[in-house]
């Protein structure tokens, strides 16, 4: 069953009479779960649809109507898939108390791999879960792979009981389904020969999986670090001699480069970036892979657009992990818009200073370093630290850290999105 959470002014589901609360029960006598059940079973052009009004009062109505058009209906959010595993470098270890309760949430859930592009470790799956990724050909799927071999696998997931991987993705590629993978490299662990395995392993399977890309474990100062710990400048060097070489042989053999190194393996290694041409169209971007070069390269496809900017004054923040590499994109993002940019590093007072992502300010920090910025005209936050629900991980709105900060205050995901209005205007 689904509850609406919204019903859209002229939609056919305000037609119906449907309402917020009213129970999705079933399609053509499907019943609903979840709204995989909801888009896949409703595609057509005509089905009968099953409903439970707040009242208590079942209907059943008979839909016919164009493809393609909505019905109209928001749903409420999905009961997300608990994750199965225990893995020593998990997030959630590392974080503090007195958070969202939602954060404490390991959530792995093959729904979300399919449609946000989160990361699922395939480990939890039911009968039911594996035929409807068949069914509704949830593909590509992103998978944490971490090391093909399993008894690895299984020591660095802490479950014992871990499916293999390689069978499992083949029995899914042999019904048509894809994969992008990473490896969350834990040193001592999965790099080394274990990587090397795993990268030949993945790409001998065949062009299903479509690339892995490699990331170092990030810690907290509350994560485990008795077991497990962060890796050196030499073993990311190590494991960028890797992935090159792979990429390497891709490219020569499949015309792709197939294997990536996240940036931040690259900035621990104090290597320099690629160049954007290595990342296939950056499909794990999301994922901190090519994220720099992505940035550049929206940047100069939007730069006829940044209009009315002269002159200005605009502060940037970010994490001090992008620091280093962020005048890569602030020099020609001047150039273009004829702005003053300034980096503002902010250091993770929540977590603690080793915790450098952007995507993790809290907004306390953030007001921290802007309470007496009234020199600048504009600030641009990172657009990963705020929420659906516009609050960052401390439960700080943004309109709150908007109001306390002495100039205009926007949040960006590439800039260009910020940019397109000038301020005043
Ligand atoms: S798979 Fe590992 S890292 Fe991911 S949520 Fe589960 S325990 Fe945490």
């Amino acid at each position: 069953m689904i509850r609406v959470s919204a019903v859209h002014p002229d939609s056919i589901a305000q037609e119906l009479g449907l309402r917020e609360g009213t129970q999705l029960l079933a399609v053509n006598g499907r019943e609903l779960d979840d709204f995989l059940d909801w888009e896949f079973l409703t595609a057509e052009e005509e089905f009968l649809l099953h409903v439970r009004r707040p009242d208590g009062e079942e209907s059943e109505f008979e839909i016919e109507r164009p493809l393609g058009e909505p019905l109209g209906v928001g749903l409420e959010a999905p009961r997300i898939r608990r994750c199965a595993n225990r893995c020593d470098f998990c997030f959630v270890d590392g974080l503090p108390d007195g958070l969202r309760d939602v954060l404490y949430i390991r959530d792995d859930d093959y729904r979300l791999s399919f449609r946000y592009g989160n990361f699922a470790t395939l480990t939890n799956l039911k009968p039911h879960d594996e035929a409807r990724i068949i069914e509704y050909r949830l593909s590509p799927l992103y998978v944490s792979v971490h090391a093909t071999d399993p008894i690895v696998r299984r020591y660095l997931l802490r479950n014992p009981t871990a499916p293999e991987i390689i069978p499992q993705l083949r029995y899914f590629a042999q019904h048509g389904i894809e994969f992008h993978t990473q490896v969350v490299m834990s040193p001592g662990v999965n790099d080394g020969a274990v990587l090397r395995q795993t990268l030949d392993e993945l790409y001998q399977f065949g062009p299903a999986i479509l690339g892995c890309s490699v990331v170092p474990v990030g810690l907290t100062e509350y994560s485990k670090h008795q077991l497990v710990r962060e890796p050196t400048a030499s073993e990311c060097r190590a494991a960028i001699t890797l992935i090159e070489e792979r990429a390497g042989v891709a490219l020569a053999d499949r015309g792709a480069h197939w294997a990536f190194g996240a940036d931040e393996l690259y900035l621990r290694a104090g290597v320099e970036l690629p160049r954007a041409e290595i990342y296939d169209g950056f499909d794990q971007v999301e994922n901190g892979v090519g994220a720099v070069r992505w940035l550049q390269q929206r940047i100069q496809r939007e730069a006829s657009t940044l209009r009315g900017w002269e002159g200005k004054r605009i502060g940037v923040v970010t994490g001090t992990a992008m620091a280093p590499l962020m005048p890569m994109v602030l020099a020609p993002l001047s150039t273009i818009t004829g702005s003053r940019f300034e980096l503002i590093p902010v250091v993770n007072s929540l977590f603690g200073a080793r915790v450098t992502t952007a995507g993790l300010l809290p907004g306390a920090a953030m007001q921290q370093a802007l309470r007496n910025r009234g020199d600048l005209d504009l600030v641009l936050l990172p657009g990963e630290s705020v929420n659906d629900d516009g609050l960052f991980i401390d439960s700080m709105s943004l309109e709150l850290l908007a109001a306390s900060v002495p100039s205009d205050v926007r949040v960006s995901r590439d800039f260009s999105d910020a940019l397109q209005e000038p301020i005043g205007v």
